[in-house]
């Protein structure tokens, strides 16, 4: 198949819809982007890489973080993590709170942001602090891109931590519940720092392959997954990668992936490839707008969707 064609061909379809949505403006150092931008690089098993659009941006990867947070969280603490979070889909926004009085302040899933919360407390409390578990999280991150120097975006993290009342009053009710182990301010703080990751979509391709090869990367060869558990992240990101709207995600995409308020999108198409997609501005749940298109787009050009 001719990647390079087929990404262009894209590129080219999705320029009109670059007017569409709105950029998260709830996290001001976000609302600065150029909303006008879009980017898609896919990763094959060999290492090679086909891009478009300006791959080589750093945007601020948001939710995407919760995958790294979960894969080093299931390998820690394997099944007993689940007595904290859920594994259903919520059928509510990223950020609501009504669930979870109902639910107990147990999270429906580690992909909505009190549940992503709870990974983050739970890191904090094995790894013995906030910064030796953001550390740990940076890790990650770093060795499966095999790039030691991404970093996360100090200014952005800053930002959302002085617009943090919504994170904080889900953090405090599981706290209520017994469900956060840790000082909230510094869970919700760490949460942040995590999800201000800087990455492009070369970037963030690269990093995500290991989930379309049973946990291990065919790059490195390295394992950072067992296979039952590469299986359980790809499962929640079909049913939970793009909050309410995940459902409408798998009905038109047909891949597992995770959405971020920065417009970026990780699919995996098992056992062939990685992609990452970044347009910022997002459709009403809070997903890239571009994005879904493009790997619409893609799955609907090469056939290579799950089903
Ligand atoms: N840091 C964002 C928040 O907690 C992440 C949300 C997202 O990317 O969907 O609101």
């Amino acid at each position: 198949m001719n990647y390079q064609k087929i990404l262009e061909e894209i590129e080219l379809e999705i320029q009109g819809a670059l007017e569409h949505g709105k950029v998260a403006d709830y996290i001001p150092a976000l609302a600065e982007v150029d909303p006008y931008q879009f980017a898609m690089t896919i990763t094959l098993e060999s290492g090679e890489q086909f891009s478009v659009g300006k791959s080589k941006e750093k945007f601020s990867i948001q939710s995407i973080s919760k995958v790294l947070a979960f894969s080093l969280a299931i390998d820690i603490y394997s099944t007993s993590l689940y007595k904290r979070v859920g594994v259903e889909p919520s059928g509510s926004a990223f950020n609501s709170l009504v669930q979870l009085e109902y639910e107990n302040g147990i999270p429906r899933n580690p992909f909505i942001n009190a549940g992503a919360i709870v990974v983050v407390d739970a890191l904090i409390t094995h790894f013995g602090g906030n910064y030796a578990a953001l550390e740990k999280v940076m890790n990650f991150v770093r060795e499966i891109s095999g790039n030691a120097d991404l970093q996360f975006d100090a200014i952005v993290a800053k930002s959302e931590m002085e617009h943090a009342s919504r994170n904080l009053a889900l953090a405090q009710l599981m706290k209520s519940f017994n469900n956060i182990e840790n000082d909230v301010h510094d869970v919700v703080q760490t949460y942040f720092r995590q999800c201000a990751i800087s990455m492009n979509t070369q970037e963030l391709s690269r990093a995500m392959i290991y989930l379309a090869f049973d946990g291990k990367d065919p790059i490195s060869k390295k394992e950072f997954l067992s296979e039952a558990q590469a299986k359980r992240v790809n499962a929640l990101m079909l049913t939970c990668g793009h909050y309410d709207a995940s459902g409408e995600f798998a009905f038109n995409v047909g891949l597992p992936a995770k959405s971020g308020v920065g417009g970026g999108i990780v699919a995996v198409v098992p056992n062939v490839m990685s992609i990452a997609v970044w347009s910022p501005r997002l459709n009403s749940h809070g997903n890239s707008h571009v994005g879904t298109l493009a790997l619409q787009l893609f799955t609907t050009k090469t056939g290579l969707s799950i089903f």
